[in-house]
């Protein structure tokens, strides 16, 4: 079977006969068999998925199929699914089965989407590299001795690697968009609030999104649309009238875009600069203003991004004490023993140290010092980021400062490793809606991403445009 890049180029197959759903998914199946070295995913669900097809190639024998038939997703390992496990690619929340769907997932599956599995990332979502799961690392399908990125690596290698059409990943400091730069395909942080968070295990609550990782921007497009909106069960959730983004994507206009200096600077890897200022310069040539900006507030991104999801994960965390979900110590004496061998015993080092730090940054002596700093920090970064989107359309940077690292490069320095994430994390101080598009690739055959970062709610022309520019020579 041929390697499809979007929905569109199936659901035109089915209607002539050359495929059905169920050949289809037979098709990613052996994929992911073929694959299992690439460890994408935790779980596959072969027969569910099978009759899942069988039943949406009868609706659309009968013209009853939803938007989606045709589609077939993996989901990152962080979203519910009823009946179905979730372990937050973590030992402690081993053998536990999720009560209800997430609302985004369930928004998908009423439009007759097909979901093969489950997918490892990072572990509750923090990482880079996708080497903290518990359920070992993801191999980049562009060189297996590269990382895929972080945290949905699991989620970014099944698209990259042709193991399913697309991907529902979760973005809390650039978790879709860098993977998705780090595989070569596409990577959407809509605005916070856009999508339901009901049914995604929580890391950081005010940053949480959950994003899309796909082959074509039509089929981002479809999946946003689809995803989005209104939601009984998260009242976070944006009230705004969802746009039919799918129907929207033709682009003319002449832009003024800004590009931050420090992503064509000399510190980055030569190829992402040079790919960077390419990009620049066809835009440019097409007509559009493009003018450097600088961000004074560059410094106080990461330890801004630091304090506040810490500290919000050391409360969504307690969640998880050996009594309620998952895992328990066998080894416990008292009540309190239970609670500390469990934690112990179940979470990993990164989410360890996460915990630990989040709980001081929020403890009595350094609340202020930290977290309300930080608070601060962040609303101006805000107010920065906003002023500069009232001037220009769009804001352009790499989406990470390097392509793809090796297996294990970053795994002893957590600075080094939370530097992958310079570029993706002010996005999500501010709620912004980010993307990370396919911008060439290095000396040995990595992908680079392009990022373009647009106003609050306005997916649209960030849409529109990002297709325009896949669209250039
Ligand atoms: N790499 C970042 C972190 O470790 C972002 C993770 C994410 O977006 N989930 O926090």
């Amino acid at each position: 079977m041929k390697k499809y890049n979007s929905l569109q180029e199936i659901q035109k197959d089915i209607k002539e006969g050359e495929i059905s759903c169920k050949s289809l998914v037979n098709h990613y199946l052996s994929n992911i068999k073929d694959s299992k070295n690439l460890n994408a995913f935790l779980e596959v669900y072969a027969s569910e998925a099978l009759q899942a097809a069988d039943a949406i190639d009868i609706k659309i024998t009968n013209g009853t199929a939803g938007r989606l038939a045709g589609m077939v997703i993996g989901i990152k390992d962080v979203l519910c699914y009823k009946d179905h496990g979730l372990s937050s690619s973590s030992k402690i929340l081993e053998g536990f089965k999720s009560q209800f769907t997430a609302s985004a997932i369930q928004k998908l599956i009423d439009e007759d989407v097909i979901i093969i599995g489950r997918q490892n990332c990072d572990e509750f979502a923090m990482g880079s590299s996708n080497e903290s799961s518990a359920f070992g690392a993801v191999l980049n399908a562009a060189n297996n001795s590269h990382v895929p990125g972080g945290s949905s690596g699991g989620s970014a290698v099944a698209v990259q690697a042709n193991l399913c059409l697309a991907s529902l990943g979760t973005d809390t400091g650039g978790s879709v968009r860098q993977p998705a730069s780090f595989c070569g395909i596409i990577g959407l942080k809509p605005t916070y609030s856009r999508i339901s968070r009901y049914g995604l295990a929580a890391y950081a609550s005010s940053f949480d999104t959950i994003g899309i990782l796909a082959r074509s921007i039509e089929d981002t497009a479809l999946l946003l649309e689809i995803m989005a909106g209104k939601d009984d069960f998260d009242s976070t959730v944006s009230q705004k009238e969802v746009p039919a983004y799918s129907k929207k994507l033709s682009f003319k206009k002449k832009l003024k875009i800004g590009y931050f200096e420090a992503g064509v600077a000399d510190g980055l890897q030569p190829e992402v600069k040079e790919k960077t200022l390419q990009a620049i310069e066809k835009l440019k040539t097409e007509g559009h203003d493009l003018q450097s900006f600088q961000f004074d507030l560059i410094d106080h991104i990461l330890p801004t991004y630091y304090i506040l999801t810490t500290a919000e994960s050391s409360s969504n965390f307690s969640r998880y004490d050996g009594i309620r979900f998952g895992y328990r110590t066998e080894n416990s004496t008292d009540l309190e023993s239970l609670y500390k061998k469990s934690r112990s015993e179940g979470f990993g080092k990164e989410v360890k140290k996460r915990i630990m730090l989040g709980t001081f940054v929020l403890s009595a002596g350094y609340y202020d010092a930290y977290y309300t700093k930080a608070q601060k920090m962040r609303r101006l970064i805000q107010e920065e980021t906003n002023r500069l989107l009232s001037d220009f359309d769009f804001l352009i940077l790499p989406t990470s400062p390097t392509t793809a690292f090796e297996l294990g490069a970053n795994s002893e320095d957590s600075l080094a490793m939370y530097l992958a994430d310079i570029f993706t994390v002010q996005a999500s101080l501010c709620g912004i809606p980010g993307i990370s598009i396919p911008n060439g690739e290095d000396k040995k055959g990595l992908p680079i991403g392009l990022q373009i970062l647009g106003k609050s709610f306005d997916e649209s022309e960030l849409l529109a445009f990002s297709k325009y520019y896949l669209s250039l020579k």
